[in-house]
């Protein structure tokens, strides 16, 4: 959030935390629902601004260990307004902006009325459960999380004197008095400590060592609860954004890019790939909660990190996504049609699943292109795709998209051949894509490189694909494929690339 709407926001509590904060008895009243110990639990912990290159500095251990303890991503991605209103509303309802509307933190023309939070599916779900949901912005409980059953507010920042802050405060109350299943804390210093003095810089990173105190703090608590033997606590940290300079709201790197920490009993420790998103945060603890999901919910996110065999197969399609296995003769490449994600709707930006983006580039729906070309119907989109996609180039500037692809398991590789379809677009210079190959060994020194060239000229101003490919033969020694794509040569072109492979085969 914005640090200057701090100073004008009044405590908006919607249920008036009951009880001052310097009374000696901090034990919450009868009215307080209980909830039951024992069984499948969530501690949801968002921290805004919190961007991910600020982290591992040493001002975080209890983060770090967090991280370290499960399931970690540096490189999980916000939408494309990197702002709190739609970060939070993305991250609670598993809808990108162009369902729930949120594209600023005035909320305007918001439709979250049309896309649950987490709270209230969990409640449809299960009546008897008990959500919480804490947080120093106050927007949150007022438009977001309407349908946790304890919606706090706090409109400042604790102080450093922890029983002077009601927010630990009542945090602590609810884990020692009561059961929440499901509870969520939203932090403010790091934000405002970056707008006011700047992301990564001293004060920001005091801001996060305190939060991170804190969040150690509510973890003591959490195990100390007499029922935690009895318990299973997923631990999920996450952020609305990042930030660079004093503030956010590009769709750039250092702004989009959050942490995304899942931790907890049977969770394996390890890198999340692909990378997630915020909208997969709410199917996964509504999973981890459920057991399954509802059919009737329209998540944009998937379930990340969990085993999802007891998934339902109606809801099949909320399945962990999964990278190729290394094996000879299969396209390795992840999400090479764009079709795994719904694309570009209007001007929106959406992430696409298993690229890293540098830039704006994206994937939108083949039927934008120019149907008056005969290429275009004979060629796209992808076979049996689901949501006909293409990626799109150079709608401004720079744009650049990437796949690590580890190949460990492929010893003696002899050849590769790297494929795709492109067209030249709308570009002035005529200039399409360029897809590139770099073949690393484990040291990430480059043992070859490739670009995939044009089978016939492209054709300027034309929709119509034509065949790229590379082929070559490769050192054994190669352990990873660096894949880009990047138009980066002329600022005003659009170029259009589908069906990305890259296949290796052994020697004969
Ligand atoms: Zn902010």
């Amino acid at each position: 959030m914005k640090v200057q709407t701090l100073a004008v926001l009044t405590a908006l509590a919607l249920l008036t935390p009951p009880m001052a904060s310097c009374d000696e008895d901090h034990r919450a009243p009868p009215r307080w629902p209980t909830g039951t110990a024992g069984g499948r639990k969530v501690l949801f912990i968002g921290i805004d601004g919190l961007a991910t290159y600020t982290l591992r500095q040493g001002a975080s251990p209890n983060l770090d260990a967090l991280a370290d303890a499960g399931a970690y991503a540096y490189d999980a991605t916000a939408g494309d307004i990197t702002i709190s209103g739609p970060g939070w509303s993305s991250l609670l309802t598993s809808t990108w902006r162009d369902r729930h509307g949120v594209t600023g933190n005035d909320f305007v023309g918001n439709t979250l009325g049309a896309t649950p939070d987490v709270f209230t599916l969990l409640h449809q779900a299960a009546p008897e459960a008990l959500s919480a949901s804490l947080v120093m912005w106050p927007p949150i409980n007022e438009l977001i999380a309407r349908g946790a059953e304890m919606r706090f507010s706090y409109d400042h920042v604790c102080p450093l004197t922890y029983d002077r802050c009601e927010f630990l405060t009542h945090t602590r109350d609810l884990l020692e008095d009561r059961s929440p299943d499901l509870l969520f804390l939203a932090w403010n210093d790091v934000d405002a400590a970056g707008h006011a003095y700047g992301w990564a810089s001293e004060r920001y990173y005091t801001a996060l060592a305190k939060v991170d105190r804190e969040i150690g703090r509510v973890l003591e608590q959490v195990r100390a609860r007499p029922s935690y033997a009895d318990e299973e606590w997923l631990i999920v940290v996450s952020a609305d954004h990042g930030g660079s300079g004093h503030g956010h709201g590009d769709n750039s790197v250092p702004h989009r890019l959050i942490p995304v920490f899942i931790s907890g009993p049977g969770i394996a420790s390890g890198p999340i790939v692909p990378a997630p998103q915020q909208v997969d945060l709410a199917p996964t603890i509504l999973y981890w909660l459920l057991g399954d999901l509802d059919p009737k919910w329209d998540f944009d996110g998937r379930v990340i990190v969990l085993d999802t065999d007891d998934l339902s197969d109606e809801v099949a399609r909320y399945r962990r996504p999964e990278l190729p296995r290394p094996r000879f003769g299969t396209n390795l490449v992840f999400n090479g049609t764009a079709d795994v994600d719904r694309g570009l709707r209007g001007e929106i930006d959406l992430a696409l699943r298993g690229w890293n983006e540098i830039g704006a580039m994206t994937a939108v729906p083949v039927s934008i292109l120019p149907s008056d070309d005969p290429n275009v119907a004979e060629t796209a989109p992808s076979p049996g795709a689901p949501f006909e996609n293409a990626f799109v180039f150079g709608a401004t500037g720079v744009s650049t998209m990437y796949q690590r692809i580890e190949l460990p398991a492929l010893d003696g590789v002899r050849s590769y051949r790297l494929s795709a379809r492109a067209t030249a677009g709308h570009s002035p210079s005529c200039v399409g894509p360029r897809l590139t190959i770099r073949f690393e060994d484990g040291l990430t020194q480059e043992v070859a490189f490739a670009e995939a060239l044009p089978a016939k000229p492209m054709t300027c101003n034309s929709y119509t694909f034509v065949p790229i490919v590379a082929e070559g033969v490769l050192p054994s020694k190669t352990t990873v494929a660096f894949l880009e794509l990047n138009l980066d040569r002329d600022p005003d072109a659009r170029g259009f690339i589908d069906d990305i492979s890259l296949v290796l085969q052994a020697a004969p």
